[in-house]
C-alpha cells in the first residue's frame, strides 16, 4: 500500500489522486501506462466536413420545358384519378390501423406501469459521487481519487 508523497496519507495504489490532499499518485498513472485515457464523453473522431455542393450547369431549352410540363400534367391527372378510386378504401384501412395501434400502445403502457416499481431506488446512503467525473468516491477523502477534484 503506497503513501502520498505530499502528505504521507496511506492511499490505494489504483487511486490516481490522494484523497487527503489531491496530490497525484504517480504509481496509479504508471500502472495505467504513459498515455492518459481520454476524458469521458470525449470523441476523438471528428465527423468529415460535408461534401462541397456541386454546381450543376444546365442549359434548358424552353421547348423541352413545355414538353416536360405537359407530360407532368398528364401523369399527375392519371395519378389523381387513381388515388380518388382508392382513397375511401385506403382511408378506411388507415383508420382501422390507427385504432389498432392506439389500443396496442395503451395495452403496452398499462403492462409497463404494472411491471415497473413505483419509484426509483435512491443511491446507497453515504455514497458520495464526484461532481467532476461522476465516479463514486471511496472513503472520506477531501479530494476525488479519480480526477483530483476537491470535494465539498
Ligand atoms: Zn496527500
Ligand atoms: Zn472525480
Amino acid at each position: 500500500m503506497p503513501f502520498c508523497d505530499n502528505c504521507g496519507q496511506q492511499i490505494d495504489e489504483n487511486q490516481k489522486f490522494c484523497p487527503n490532499c489531491g496530490a497525484r499518485n504517480e504509481l496509479a498513472f504508471k500502472a495505467q501506462g504513459s498515455v492518459a485515457p481520454p476524458p469521458p464523453g470525449h470523441k476523438s473522431e471528428v465527423p468529415p466536413p460535408p461534401p462541397p455542393k456541386k454546381l450543376i450547369d444546365l442549359e434548358i431549352d424552353q421547348e423541352d420545358v413545355d414538353r416536360g410540363v405537359e407530360k407532368a400534367r398528364r401523369g399527375l391527372g392519371a395519378a389523381f384519378s387513381f388515388a380518388k378510386k382508392g382513397l375511401s378504401k385506403g382511408a378506411e384501412i388507415a383508420g382501422k390501423g390507427i385504432d389498432a395501434a392506439k389500443e396496442t400502445i395503451d395495452e403496452r403502457r398499462a403492462a409497463q406501469a404494472a411491471a415497473q416499481p413505483p419509484a426509483t431506488q435512491p443511491p446507497a446512503e453515504g455514497q458520495r459521487v464526484c461532481p467532476s467525473c461522476g465516479e463514486p468516491v471511496t472513503g472520506s477523502g477531501k479530494f476525488c481519487n479519480h480526477c483530483g477534484q476537491k470535494l465539498e
